[in-house]
This record gives C-alpha cells, sequence and structure tokens, in this order.
C-alpha cells in the first residue's frame, strides 16, 4: 500500500460544522427523546458556535444515540476538505450539500477504518493482506479533488465488496 494517504479517521468535532447533527434524522425511542428530520440541525446545538449544549447529559436525557455515533472522521473532512471550512449556519444553502457529503463519506471512512482495524489485529496471510491494501486504496482514491469522486463506480464498488471481505476474514478472528 506504498502510496495511498490516509485520511484522519477519528472525529475531531472541533474542526467539524456538527454535521451528525444536522444530517442524520431522529426517530424518538430507545436512542433519541424527539423526532428530527433528515437535514436539520438538532435544536439542543448551540445557537454560537457547533457545540452541544446537552453534551454532557446526553444519555440521560435520553439522546445515548448520539453518545454511540462515530463518523469515523468523516465529518471534519467534509467541513474542512470539502467545503472548505464553510457551514450551513452561514451559508444556509450548504445544508442539503453538506447533508448529502456527510451521507457519502460516512461509510467510506467506516469501511476505511475497518479495514485497517482488521490489517492491525488480524493475522492476514498475503493474499488478504494485498486485498485489504487493494480496497483501503480503492476508497483513498488519489485524484478525489472533491467528493463526487467518491460516488464513482470504482469507490462504490469497493464499498460494497467491503462488508463481504470482512466476513470472508473470520477464520482468522
Ligand atoms: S460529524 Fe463527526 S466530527 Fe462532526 S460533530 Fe459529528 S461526530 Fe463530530
Amino acid at each position: 500500500m506504498s502510496s495511498v494517504t490516509l485520511p484522519d479517521l477519528t472525529p475531531d468535532c472541533t474542526s467539524c460544522a456538527a454535521l451528525c447533527c444536522v444530517a442524520y434524522p431522529f426517530e424518538k425511542g430507545d436512542g433519541f427523546a424527539i423526532d428530527k428530520d433528515v437535514g436539520t440541525p438538532c435544536p439542543n446545538l448551540s445557537k454560537d458556535d457547533f457545540r452541544c449544549t446537552i453534551h454532557a447529559t446526553l444519555a440521560k436525557r435520553g439522546f445515548g444515540g448520539c453518545v454511540s455515533y462515530d463518523c469515523a472522521g468523516a465529518g471534519q473532512r467534509v467541513t474542512q476538505e470539502f467545503f472548505e471550512g464553510e457551514n450551513w449556519r452561514d451559508v444556509r444553502l450548504l445544508r442539503r450539500d453538506m447533508t448529502d457529503a456527510l451521507h457519502l463519506m460516512r461509510p467510506v471512512h467506516e469501511a476505511l477504518l475497518l479495514l485497517v482495524e482488521a490489517k492491525k489485529t488480524l493475522p492476514l496471510p498475503p493474499s488478504e493482506t494485498a486485498q485489504c491494501d487493494r480496497l483501503i486504496s480503492a476508497l483513498c482514491p488519489t485524484d478525489a479533488n472533491s467528493m463526487h469522486r467518491f460516488t464513482e463506480p470504482d469507490v462504490q464498488d469497493a464499498l460494497e465488496y467491503v462488508p463481504i471481505f470482512l466476513r470472508s476474514l473470520s477464520p482468522f478472528a
């Protein structure tokens, strides 16, 4: 896997425009205390910045779904790399685009995280290691100047194959 530059796969909420708090819908129930539509800012978001006003008490207040959420670093990448630090509050029209972007990029980052973990923790034979590297490369296209590159078939085909490949590694787990 010589020329692949992995993106940051750890969420950095301080570099993000709280995209998960906008992009995902909530359904009142076990994980969330309220209903919320896709692409709608959570009412618990601060009006002054992109912080959660109930972060310290999320689980107690019925938002355990937020506690267990992990964007695998897709949020700050979308905000900083693909929208150059812009945000949906200053430019309202971006709300839809940033929502779509997180929906596109989170599965890519999640898959990368799983592949990297598999490589690091499982005693994989060379053929599986090579396949792992091929998938990681496909999910990190070197010519990705915009997020639209990630909608192309080579990336999406790799993404679709990742769960099948990971299941095939169960004998090494
Ligand atoms: S999308 Fe990721 S980086 Fe952004 S606020 Fe949510 S968890 Fe944090």
